[in-house]
């Protein structure tokens, strides 16, 4: 093959990690294309407001996605939208697949495919998906408007996206298995104090309900003792963490029990030039910041395993691509 149609590096996802490691890599003068199949920005693009993002007190989510995406642009990055089905680790260099059926190849791949919300699998959930069934409060929450929501979950995103949802319904209950909210504590102090919502401590629900509208109630149970009892309700908004996005990680890449990729701490895998990065990996602690930092680590360990590399079969190092902005 011709050396010139392989990539230095292919990023798979344009979350914040992606379009991070975007940033460094253009400016390593990598070649370099970042294919995402929706809107860049990922989760963040869900988000009502951002808050701790270092430099932004309030940020809306949408609009720190453009920004991370607008900055990546700006060094002239190459971007594909369509959907990766496959990808094949090589000897030579590694090989992506997307959904028409072309082929990339590119001596480094960064894996930043994110998450996808759990879902609580009981009965109703899933037909109801739409119907009064959420995961998604910025998306949804207009439709819930003077009405009465479920919020599942006792962590930070139960918690942040019942404050956005408290802005527009009459009431907001948060249902959560525990006695303790998981969420940090500026978060749970602000539950505690926003007058329309309550939390209904050591419950799961058992079935959603519905009527010819949509849901019209839940089957709530008691973690404790057992006792269900009906509970009418508009809408069920579910936050109970999400699953990685670990489709494309191929056989040889070590991933934890829960399905995250273990990773070095330059996010390498256990396959040479495959990385990665954001919620996809295994992690303390999973934040926007961190997505970005991962995007940053793993692509200067990128750029240096892709100049080893072509140092050692021969190819030149020196030509910048043709794409690249240099400013
Ligand atoms: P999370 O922290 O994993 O919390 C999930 C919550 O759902 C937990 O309270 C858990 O209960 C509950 N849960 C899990 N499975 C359940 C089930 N089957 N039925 C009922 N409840 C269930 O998930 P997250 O809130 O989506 O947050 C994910 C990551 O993103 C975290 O690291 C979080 O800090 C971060 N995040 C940060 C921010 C921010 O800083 N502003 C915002 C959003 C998310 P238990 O507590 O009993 O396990």
């Amino acid at each position: 093959m011709d050396p010139s149609e392989v990539y230095d590096l292919v990023i798979v996802g344009g979350g914040p990690g992606g379009l991070s490691a975007a940033i460094y890599a253009m400016r390593a003068a990598m070649k370099t294309v970042l294919i995402e199949k929706a809107a860049p920005g990922g989760q963040v693009n869900l988000s009502d407001q951002v808050e701790n993002y270092p430099g932004f007190t309030h940020v809306g989510g949408a609009e720190l996605a453009m920004r991370f995406a607008e900055h990546a642009r700006a060094y002239g990055l190459e971007e594909i939208n369509d959907d990766v089905v496959a990808l094949e680790p090589g000897l030579n260099h590694h090989t992506v697949i997307l959904a028409n059926g072309q082929r990339i190849h590119s001596h480094a791949i960064i894996l930043a495919t994110g998450g996808t919300p759990r879902t609580l699998k009981v009965p109703g959930e899933e037909d109801l998906y739409g119907k009064g069934v959420s995961y998604c409060a910025v998306c949804d929450g207009f439709f819930f408007r003077g009405k009465k929501v479920i919020v599942v979950g006792g962590g930070d995103s139960a918690c942040e996206e019942g404050l956005y949802l408290a802005k527009l319904a009459e009431q907001v209950f948060v249902v959560h298995r525990r006695d303790t909210l998981r969420a940090s504590r500026i978060l749970q102090q602000r539950v505690e104090a926003d007058c329309k919502m309550e939390v209904v401590w050591n419950s799961v629900i058992a079935e959603i309900q519905a009527d010819a509208s949509g849901v019209n109630g839940v089957i709530l149970q008691d973690t404790q003792s057992g006792q269900q009892r009906h509970m009418p309700i508009d809408g069920v908004f579910i936050f109970i963490g999400f699953t990685p996005n670990n489709h494309l990680v191929p056989a040889g890449i070590r991933m934890n029990t829960d399905g995250f990729v273990i990773t070095d701490e330059q996010c390498a895998t256990s396959i040479a030039g495959i990385y990665a990065i954001g919620d996809l990996r295994e992690k303390y602690a999973r934040q926007i910041v961190l997505s970005a930092a991962d995007g940053c680590m793993a692509a200067l360990s990128a750029a240096h395993y892709v100049e080893t590399r072509k140092a050692a079969i021969g190819i030149d190092t020196c030509e910048l691509p043709a794409n690249l902005v240099v400013r």
